[in-house]
């Protein structure tokens, strides 16, 4: 367990005993944890090696109860840290400072799908692939996809804004939020958005909501925009006989109107990462990268025309045969590979994963400047990624280095690199956020006029500075 920054520092106090107390009659004794070992299952995330621990956690079961909390908390001054199912990976989640971790576990209610409207209304503690799986039951879809979905819960992919493979074709979650209904650090709710398809009606409070990393306010729903589900999927591996003729085939396939519905990249050292857990498909034996390629409509006549003209572009751009697959088990299992990419990297060593996103045009020398900065340090880079946005997790790892001989060269390779990701017109996160372990980067991607501004709207939202302190602004 890391040491805790005093709350002081950010104007607040230390819950107290009669707090607890406090929190125990508003919610109930069942519903305040405040036990250590208890409470350490709310100290960390997916955030590698960070681990605080809470004075205390609440689960409310309800928006009365989570207004309760947020009123007691910003009369007391108490930090309080939304927490949804705790897969994030910039760190949003920890409570750094200690305070009240305020977890959404029991609002998992899907309040409605409606077929007429095709919207979903979830709570923010719906696991997203029950939600999915419920939607899709009727026919209908929900496209964000992270990797996280069967644990990472609506309320954390909205304060994240995450997104997936399919974001290529279908956005991040912040397309598919029409409205949000939330409480404010006074403990006030807020309902904003709602059902309709468009709304000049503004400012968009409920876009603000989305992507602000449990800093603005408690998202306790969310009225989810819905689609007919695709009858039809194709999947294709193309693999190639270098790193920078896959991504630079990936502009292609758009350019061509071949409309992926998802494009992922994945390089030789994470095919060998995954071959160590499971045998790969003897045709991928020898290629330096390949792209796997989803696409989707309603007739699957049309797909295998289209796979047809997706293999003939790679192999006019060097690549090799395509492994094509439109039933569900050969699909599941070219899937594997790329899917198995994450759980074998960690398997090799302690890493750093920086969530670099540029222009799909600049994908070659996005590689070329994680090759370079991690050599510099000499550091393995290991790239895989969300190739279709133009997103890639640039892997860097610790191997046989000591802690602080890593540390040093980590944060010197992963400095260098967002330099040069931002030169190339991209961006420091594309899915995983700022939180805690990006935000003294936020300079590099921020004017200073653009970060005051956005310190203000979170005055606005929070004066007193009470919801998720510590997390996004440096300093
Ligand atoms: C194996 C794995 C794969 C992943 N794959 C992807 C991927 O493909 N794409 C992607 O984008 N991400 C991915 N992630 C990251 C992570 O799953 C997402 O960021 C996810 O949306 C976090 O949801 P959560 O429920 O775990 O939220 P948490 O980790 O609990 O919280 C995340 C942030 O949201 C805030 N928050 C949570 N609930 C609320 C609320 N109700 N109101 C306000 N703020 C709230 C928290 O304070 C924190 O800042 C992956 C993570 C893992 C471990």
């Amino acid at each position: 367990v890391s040491e805790r920054v005093p709350p002081e520092r950010f104007g607040l106090r230390p819950v107290a005993a009669r707090h607890v107390r406090e929190l125990e009659s508003l919610l109930g004794p069942a519903a305040v944890i405040s036990e250590p070992d208890r409470l350490e299952a709310f100290a960390g995330d997916e955030t590698e090696k960070l681990r605080f621990l809470p004075d205390v956690a609440v689960l409310p079961a309800s928006v009365e109860e989570v207004a309760a909390v947020l009123r007691l908390a910003a009369r007391e001054l108490l930090p309080v840290v939304p927490r949804a199912a705790g897969t994030g990976l910039s760190g949003g989640a920890l409570p750094v400072c200690g305070g009240i971790v305020l977890a959404v576990d029991r609002l998992d209610r899907v309040r409605a799908i409606d077929e007429r409207d095709l919207v979903a209304e979830a709570e923010a503690g719906v696991v997203l692939a029950d939600l999915q799986q419920a939607v899709e039951a009727r026919g209908l879809f929900y496209p964000p996809d992270p990797a996280s979905r069967e644990t990472c819960r609506i309320g954390g992919n909205l304060a994240e804004d995450s997104a997936g493979p399919r974001s290529c074709k279908y956005g991040s979650t912040r397309r598919w939020v029409l409205g949000v209904e939330a409480v404010l650090a006074d403990g006030s709710r807020l309902v904003a958005g709602g059902r309709s398809r468009k709304d000049a009606t503004g400012y968009n409070l409920t876009q603000l909501l989305v992507g602000s990393e449990g800093t603005l306010a408690v998202i306790v729903a969310a009225t989810l925009r819905l689609i007919a589900k695709p009858k039809a999927t194709l999947t294709a591996v193309l693999p190639f006989p270098t790193l920078a003729a896959a991504a630079g085939a990936v502009e292609r396939l758009f350019v061509e109107g071949l409309d992926p519905a998802a494009c992922e990249l994945a390089e030789r050292a994470a095919l060998d990462a995954v071959a160590r857990l499971e045998p790969l498909p003897p045709a991928l034996a020898a290629s330096a990268a390949l792209l796997v390629v989803e696409l989707d409509g309603d007739d699957g006549e049309e797909l295998l025309a289209r796979a047809e003209r997706l293999d003939a572009l790679a192999r006019s751009l060097g690549g090799g045969e395509a492994l094509v697959a439109d039933d569900a088990a050969g699909q599941r299992r070219l899937w594997q590979v790329r899917r198995r990419i994450g759980e074998a990297v960690k398997s090799l060593s302690v890493y750093k994963e920086a969530d670099t996103v540029v222009p799909r045009s600049r994908l070659v020398e996005l590689i070329e400047a994680a090759r370079a900065a991690a050599a510099r340090q000499g550091l393995t880079a290991l790239l895989y990624g969300h190739a279709g946005d133009g997103n890639l997790h640039v892997n860097l790892l610790q191997g046989e280095l000591a802690d602080s001989e890593w540390e040093r060269r980590r944060d010197a390779a992963e400095e260098e690199l967002f330099r040069a990701v931002v030169a190339l017109g991209g961006r420091i996160t594309g899915e995983h956020g700022i939180g805690w372990t990006q935000r003294h980067l936020l300079p590099m991607a921020l004017s200073e006029r653009e970060i005051a501004l956005q310190r203000e709207i979170k005055r606005a939202f929070d004066p007193k500075g009470i919801l998720n302190p510590g997390k996004i602004f440096p300093g």
